[in-house]
């Protein structure tokens, strides 16, 4: 039988492309767990469509990084710099970012963003219609389109507008806020009426659809029921879909010869301390500096561990041409610089704080030589390093310290000590419960999350959004 066809529709696609000449490029496929979840949903035959992350002016070079990207079964959307500006970090990632986490801007910039809003608000929407014409071009009959994340709220509309009867799905990547953060927005209705024109909408959480569902309720005044929201007759299905990762790709990565010997080379360099983890791109939202205080607060407070612990932070630079980033830099730099003058002898201090990305057998390896990994996310959609980590620690059964405010927190909760981030007495004593932690009590917390997640893949959550989408479109044909 012909396979079911998927479109993918993402801001990103998975690739990151170079251009070699005139026409042509070299590409780097990026591999991580959601590409290879999205890409191998059984039976079903998937494309990605998205920007390709560079400006291509010219048609030479377009028509020739098409072609090079149709073999890795991607179709780019051209956007020129001026959008990628307005739509990109601007609408995106300096309005619906920052306030999907809850976070306030600093008075200046609020002002700032609150006058050029509605030009980046058009801006977005241009975009997201740039996205749905080349989705339009690429669509059969029969197609699912699955459009990912805060960037294409706009794109479901649009999609619908050309077709009704496509099968559109919507999937936020982040989390949902409360309705009243939600109705701070000026465009607040406009996008939550184009994400309603989705077929099937998709959280991490159960609360994240809830607030959505509320905002719905409260702003556009229609109906929440059990199964969706209703607007005369016609139901969209919200539910919580919480993402997994490809857990055997962890536990392959840990056996390898060269991810063995540096697993040995760690062990060695940090024998007769305990090492603790952070994992984070270097943003506002995963609370690092507050992550930091509270492990000053631990070595102030428990004097014989000082020598005895280690904590390593890879922070991954992210948004770098972004102020606010850079603040928090050099904010955190400030911190670790403080504590490690504080606490450290000629031989070793508490902190190495990395400001660099490590790749995927090194970050194994770390995962993997870590006694107390630490996630104090002040906000979080899901937060896949505590997962991650979960997935390496088969053998060494540490302890995962795990802010309530990751959606993680949902599903490791069981396993994990979950702390409030802002409460730096909190997550101090966290850090010293444990690390001192009994054997059985960590084994019995890690058999909990190694549970959830070697059996909540990536691909079972892929998988599970697409036939539900199938059905609900079913559903809803039986019903008229
Ligand atoms: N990651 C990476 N290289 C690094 C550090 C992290 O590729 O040096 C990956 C990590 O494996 C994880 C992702 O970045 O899959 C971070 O995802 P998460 O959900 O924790 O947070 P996000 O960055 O999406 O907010």
């Amino acid at each position: 039988p012909m396979k079911q066809r998927l479109l993918v529709v993402a801001n990103r696609l998975p690739v990151s492309a170079v251009r070699r000449g005139e026409d042509s490029w070299s590409l780097d496929i990026s591999a991580g767990g959601l590409v290879s979840a999205l890409l191998g949903v059984r039976d079903v035959d998937a494309k990605w469509i998205g920007w390709a992350g560079v400006n291509v002016p010219d048609e030479v070079g377009q028509r020739a990084l098409t072609k090079a990207l149709a073999e890795k079964r991607c179709i780019p959307v051209f956007l020129d710099e001026e959008i990628v500006h307005q739509y990109y970090n601007g609408y995106c990632n300096n309005i619906l970012w920052p306030l999907f986490h809850y976070l306030g801007l600093p008075q200046e910039e609020r002002l700032a963003t609150t006058r050029s809003f509605q030009s980046q608000f058009d801006a977005y929407k241009r975009a997201n219609q740039m996205f749905a014409d080349v989705v339009n071009q690429h669509y059969e009959e029969g197609d699912v389109v699955w459009c990912h994340d805060y960037h294409l709220m706009f794109l479901p509309k649009c999609l619908k507008d050309f077709n009704r009867r496509m099968k559109v799905g919507w999937f936020l990547h982040t989390p949902f806020p409360s309705s009243e953060i939600h109705r701070t927005l000026p465009s607040r209705s406009e996008l939550l009426k184009s994400v309603l024109a989705a077929d099937l909408v998709g959280f991490h959480t159960y609360d994240y659809a809830r607030h959505f569902v509320s905002a719905c309720t409260r702003i556009l005044g229609l109906e929440g029921t059990p199964e969706g929201v209703e607007d005369q007759g016609k139901l969209t299905r919200v539910a919580a879909f919480p993402i997994g990762i490809d857990s055997d790709r962890f536990k392959r990565a840990l056996e390898l010869p060269a991810v063995k010997v540096h697993i040995n080379e760690l062990t060695q360099r940090f024998a007769g301390r305990k090492v603790m983890l952070g994992v984070d791109r270097l943003d506002m939202i995963k609370g690092i500096p507050q992550k930091i205080l509270a492990f000053e607060k631990f070595l102030e407070e428990n004097p014989v561990w000082r020598d005895k612990v280690v904590l390593l932070q890879i922070a991954v630079p992210t948004r770098t041409d972004v102020p606010e980033y850079q603040k928090l830099t050099s904010q955190v730099h400030e911190i670790v610089g403080r504590i490690n003058g504080r606490f450290g002898t000629l031989t070793a201090v508490p902190i190495h704080h990395l400001d660099r990305s490590l790749d995927f057998h090194a970050l194994c390896a770390l995962y993997a030589v870590t006694d107390v990994a630490l996630v104090t996310s002040l906000r979080d959609g899901m937060n896949l390093v505590s997962y991650e980590f979960v997935a390496c620690q088969g053998a060494k059964k540490g302890v995962l310290i795990l802010s309530e405010f990751a959606g993680a927190a949902q599903s490791l909760g069981a396993g994990a000590l979950l702390v409030n981030p802002w409460n730096v007495t909190e997550v101090a004593n966290s850090i010293a419960y444990a690390l001192n932690m009994p054997a059985d009590e960590r084994e019995k917390r890690h058999r909990h999350n190694y549970a959830h997640v070697t059996t909540h893949t990536a691909q079972d959550w892929a998988e599970t959004f697409v036939s539900e989408l199938n059905d609900t479109v079913v559903e809803a044909q039986l019903r008229t």
